[in-house]
């Protein structure tokens, strides 16, 4: 293999490269690996300065933007990311928002035009490992922009045949219940009730890596968010759950084109 190991995330929003994905950034960045963050939208959805929800009065898209474009150069410093790639979209806000309907939100945006240019960059950067979200915009999610970020990383892997692994991130369902156990011994209220059906099915996990020796630096990349922070639940839990919680993370291997096992601990396992 004569090429760098490169690997590439997929996200929608600035701060998402954090909870699913910061492990692993910060980890193979260590290691030597060539990591290349995109970001579909800017983020204009999100919460203004001072927690100013989008909609209400003094809620500044563009200014919103600037600054969450600024926290995720933050992030990414943390996180030790080589290549930050904006596509630059409009943010469409969460599923049922007004912002669903605007004709420039991300969401609308035709399928090809945003897979060619996932494509050019996947030419530029030749990642051997993409990480994307699955249909549901991972784990069930649902927010529009990141079942579009899923449907466009797949129409690009497609189009540039580039990556010879695909992987969707994943919260495994057995994660989700040991957080639970942790937050009630240490006496933490959830924000929300986790059904069954929260989270993904154990038995599609396919990979875990072991993140734990990079936890402080996905913490920092986390509060490097501030402007979010009240929309970011893991960070008011105390620093032994976060420990336990940010230790692994967890994917599901929808392509590979090299023989690898069937459980891994490495996204780059068979390319070494
Ligand atoms: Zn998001």
């Amino acid at each position: 293999m004569d090429r760098r190991l490169t690997l590439m995330a997929v996200h929608a929003h600035p701060d998402d490269e954090c909870l699913s994905t910061g492990g692993v950034l910060a980890r193979y960045a260590a290691e030597g690996v060539r990591t290349v963050l995109v970001t579909c939208t800017n983020g204009e959805q999100g919460d203004g300065p001072g927690g100013v929800k989008p909609g209400e009065p003094g809620h500044d898209a563009a200014e919103v933007a600037r600054l969450r474009l600024a926290e995720l150069r933050a992030s990414a410093d943390h996180l030790g990311i080589e290549h930050v790639e904006l596509l630059g979209y409009r943010d469409s806000g969460m599923a049922g928002w007004s912002t669903n309907d605007h004709p420039d939100a991300f969401a609308n945006v035709p399928l090809e035009s945003a897979a060619a240019r996932l494509s050019e960059l996947m030419a530029r950067y030749r990642p051997q490992v993409v990480v994307t979200y699955d249909e549901t915009g991972g784990s069930g999610y649902g927010h529009p922009d990141h079942v579009q970020a899923h449907r466009v990383a797949l129409a690009a892997t497609d189009l540039s045949d580039i990556p010879d692994k695909l992987y969707y991130t994943a919260i495994p369902r057995s994660a989700i219940k040991n957080m639970a156990a942790t937050l009630r011994e240490s006496g933490i209220e959830m924000d929300f009730e986790p059904g069954d059906d929260f989270g993904t099915p154990d038995e599609l996990v396919t990979t875990v890596v072991d993140v734990s020796a990079h936890v402080d630096r996905k913490l920092k990349a986390l509060q490097a968010h501030a402007s979010q922070g009240e929309n970011i639940f893991p960070l008011r839990m105390p620093p032994q759950a976060q420990q336990q919680v940010f230790s692994h993370e967890a994917f599901i291997r929808v392509r590979s084109r090299v023989r690898t096992p069937a459980h891994e601990d490495d996204l780059f396992s068979g390319l070494r």
